[in-house]
């Protein structure tokens, strides 16, 4: 069975001050049956390792090289090395803004790996694919062009026209895509492709979760705005250690 796990990814939020809600995370995270993972930015992730004895800390995206003349940028060894066991790849934000193709979130998920790091691989469809009956093919698409050769990863799909936007699919589109990506992963990689968890990401908030997490194959969740709330992020996790 894939492990049972709720993501909460804080983007470009949350400073010091805001270390109060991981306490408050934390005590949910200890009585919880899932792994809770929190991607803070990369100022925070140290300071939030301290408070993470039940929960793991993720970054948001790394390198694909492990060191060098990049800057502004942060390799997966050094996520590694401030207290981090995940990494978010290939979120629709990374690939719109920053112009990151599947090539390259598979170069990231190999840096990932080697630095014994899980990464979060993310796919979705744009509205207009969804639209014109494309989403299964796309979706797919990139998903095979993102995956390195190693099963230890996690997937999360991610409508574009979803996140932050209040709007999701319905269930019977959530559990369509979920089930295209376990026969991917089945294909891909044997017995060892049921095992992997893959997450919906968009809009989740405590009034749906609990009808997300009962979409086929769906074994969690990716939060973004409802994850830096402990008041919304708390029964988002509920919802999953209920179902
Ligand atoms: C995300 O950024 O991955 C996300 C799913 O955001 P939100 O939950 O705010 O839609």
């Amino acid at each position: 069975m894939p492990a049972k796990i709720v993501v909460g990814n804080w983007k470009m939020h949350g400073l010091q001050e805001n270390m109060s809600e991981l306490q408050a995370i934390s005590i949910s995270a200890a009585k919880s049956s899932c792994d809770i993972v929190i991607c803070p930015p990369a100022t925070l992730i140290q300071l939030a390792t301290k408070l993470s004895r039940s929960f793991s800390i993720g970054g948001q995206d790394c390198h694909q090289e492990e060191f060098g003349a990049y800057t502004g940028d942060i390799s997966a060894q050094m996520l590694a090395d401030a207290g981090a066991d995940y990494v978010i790849l290939g979120h629709s934000e990374r690939r719109e803004n920053h112009l990151e193709n599947s090539a390259i979130v598979k170069e990231k998920a190999i840096a990932a790996i080697e630095a014994n790091l899980t990464p979060i691989i993310c796919v979705g469809e744009t509205l207009q694919q969804r639209e014109s009956g494309q989403a299964v093919i796309k979706v797919n698409a990139q998903l095979q062009s993102s995956l390195p050769q190693n099963s230890n990863v996690v997937i999360a799909y991610e409508p574009i026209w979803a996140i932050g936007t209040g709007l999701i699919p319905t269930l019977s589109e959530i559990s369509e895509i979920h089930d295209s990506i376990r026969g991917l992963l089945n294909k891909e990689f044997g017995p060892l492709g049921s095992k992997i968890s893959i997450l919906y990401g968009g809009s989740v908030k405590p009034d749906n979760a609990r009808k997300i997490f009962g979409g086929a194959n769906v074994n969690g969740a990716l939060v973004g705005g409802a994850s830096l709330k402990s008041n919304d992020f708390i029964p988002i996790i509920e919802a999953l250690s209920d179902g």
